[in-house]
């Protein structure tokens, strides 16, 4: 009898407690912030007055599990030392920051190797996380599954879990399942969630899953593009989405929507999923 935790990527432009405040307006219980500037490098101090606003709307609305996102900007796989010192100081600096704010997730594209190899990249994001994560936070830092495009390290389950396998606290470490990305990627959610899912437990373990990015794919499958699409707009499909949202092993987890739409338009695409989903009577709350 799980409760549906849903919510959408959402700007921090105007302060984490307006998008807090934002996320009860829209009806969602949970909310994807980016972790600073997603094309830049800065982040914003909060005064302890913001920040105690929204603990206190966090869990006056029992929101659930949140989750920071890294700025895309960041490339631990990247061989050029300036690039990789960069997203060495991202990481560690954000993993930190959202431990601080009670944050439980961030996540980040594991990134492109530009050329030196899947293996090499791999094991630059290893040392960069090793420097990031020192066993004592309580946030878990989560890999996403990635479409594949250009050099991209994470379309494969099996890159995801080389990356863990080689870190130094790799139980601080957790999966975020984007469903336009695996779709891309060649996982075929559409007509085999149930293979892919073994395959992924096979591969990482369900037990790694915390979170998904709920979107739809303006890209065809195995494409190795990334073009997020409206719940239903794309060719995943409304009732492939909703077999995701259902599915035994997933409905318990946070569901995050990145789709191209306005807050109003969010708004409405989460109170349409909500009503579906309850109307068919799959879920008591
Ligand atoms: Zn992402």
């Amino acid at each position: 009898m799980s409760v549906l935790t849903i919510g959408t990527h959402m700007s921090i432009a105007r302060g984490i407690a307006n998008t807090a405040k934002n996320t009860v307006w829209m009806e969602a219980n949970t909310m994807q912030i980016f972790s600073r500037n997603p094309r830049g490098s800065n982040f914003k101090v909060y005064t302890p007055k913001e920040t105690e606003q929204f603990q206190t709307i966090r869990k006056e609305h029992r929101f659930g599990p949140l989750l920071a996102h890294a700025p895309y900007t960041m490339n631990l796989a990247s061989d050029q030392e300036r690039v990789y010192e960069f997203a060495c100081t991202v990481i560690r600096e954000d993993v930190a920051r959202m431990d601080e704010l009670d944050i439980e997730y961030l996540v980040f594209h594991p990134g492109s190797h530009t050329g030196i190899g899947v293996e090499r990249g791999i094991q630059n994001i290893i040392r960069g996380l090793d420097q990031a994560v020192t066993g004592n936070e309580k946030i878990t830092v989560l890999l996403e599954t990635m479409s594949g495009k250009g050099t991209e390290i994470g379309a494969r389950f099996e890159h995801l879990k080389a990356i863990r396998d080689g870190l130094a606290h790799p139980e601080r470490i957790g999966i975020c399942l984007d469903t336009c990305h695996v779709f891309a990627a060649g996982y075929d959610i559409v007509n085999e969630l149930d293979k892919v899912l073994d395959e992924f437990d096979h591969v990482l373990g369900l037990g790694l899953l915390k979170a998904i990015h709920l979107n739809d794919s303006m890209m065809p499958f195995d494409s190795h593009k990334d073009r997020h699409a409206a719940f239903g707009e794309g060719l995943i499909g409304m009732e492939a989405l909703l077999r995701v949202m259902r599915h035994p092993m997933l409905s318990g987890l946070p569901f995050y929507l990145e789709t191209p739409l306005d807050d109003q338009g969010h708004k409405e695409e989460i109170r349409r999923i909500k009503e579906i989903i309850s109307k068919n009577g799959q879920r008591d709350d």
